[in-house]
């Protein structure tokens, strides 16, 4: 069975990031997305010039409507924007019971360039990622999130906080590899990768996007967790530049 995948996150004209990112690697890994655009951002290959978010009346009618018809077996989370989009995303994920849900906390992107105005990591902290069974904050993020230091500090303060699953990732480290860690109730998981030489435009996307599409396959966390680090690989390693700036995972 094709799994029906629900996507809240913001689009990217560029085509690299957000919602672009996330069908293309819902598709290739044989998910159907469904979106909720939380919101239209300015931006090129190189940088995000601004951002506009959608009406949350509106994101509520869409929401009804997809929720009227489809039954869903995995939520990714991306760019949320504001405070009341977020508080919008915990209430529809309450009309969600038992659906495994992916958030990718993202602040600001990759190139640079905030994707908010707010301060949103309190709130994402205390009413998303208790919701979410796993979140895949970068380190930077992690820190912001949970106010620590290193990855282990981060790992286990946010597995503390939200009672939920951390993925935090080494993109940001001028380390050879690439370390990720998973942190549950249960335990630590690391992984390592090579370390591919460009700098890349909504890697994070595709890795949040990947690992829902495995779980609404049917996947354990774990094996999603795995799996889906080492598809973005796949698709890093044959990656274009389809403008001057980042370039952009093949996602086939
Ligand atoms: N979501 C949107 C709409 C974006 O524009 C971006 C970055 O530009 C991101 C998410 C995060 O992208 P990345 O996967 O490169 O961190």
């Amino acid at each position: 069975m094709k799994p029906n995948i629900l996507v809240i996150a913001g689009h990217d004209p560029s085509g690299g990031a957000g919602i672009h990112a996330d069908i293309e690697a819902i598709q290739a890994l044989g998910g159907f997305a469904s979106t909720l655009i939380t919101g239209l951002t300015v931006q090129n290959s190189q940088n995000v010039r601004g951002f506009q978010l959608t009406d949350v009346a509106l994101l509520e009618q869409q929401a009804d409507a997809l929720l009227d018809d489809f039954q869903y077996q995995a939520v990714k989370i991306g760019m949320t924007g504001s405070v009341a989009i977020i508080e919008f995303i915990a209430r529809l994920l309450d009309r969600l019971p038992g659906v495994p849900v992916v958030l990718d906390p993202v602040l600001a992107a990759e190139a640079g360039g905030s994707l908010t105005s707010e301060s949103l990591a309190d709130v994402m902290l205390n009413q998303l990622a208790p919701r979410c069974e796993v979140m895949t904050p970068n380190l930077p993020e992690a820190e912001k999130l949970s106010g620590r230091h290193g990855v282990q500090a981060c790992g286990e303060a946010l597995v503390k906080a939200s009672g939920q699953g951390v993925l935090i990732t080494g993109t940001h480290d001028n380390t050879d590899l690439v370390a990720n860690h998973l942190f549950t109730a249960s335990g630590e998981q690391q992984w390592q990768w090579e370390r591919l030489p460009h700098s890349y435009h909504g890697s994070g996307c595709t890795l949040a996007s990947s690992i829902a599409c495995l779980r609404g396959h049917g996947e354990s966390l774990g094996n999603a967790v795995a799996d889906g680090q080492a598809h973005v690989d796949r698709f890093l390693r044959k990656a274009f530049r389809p403008g001057a700036g980042q370039y952009v995972p093949d996602r086939r």
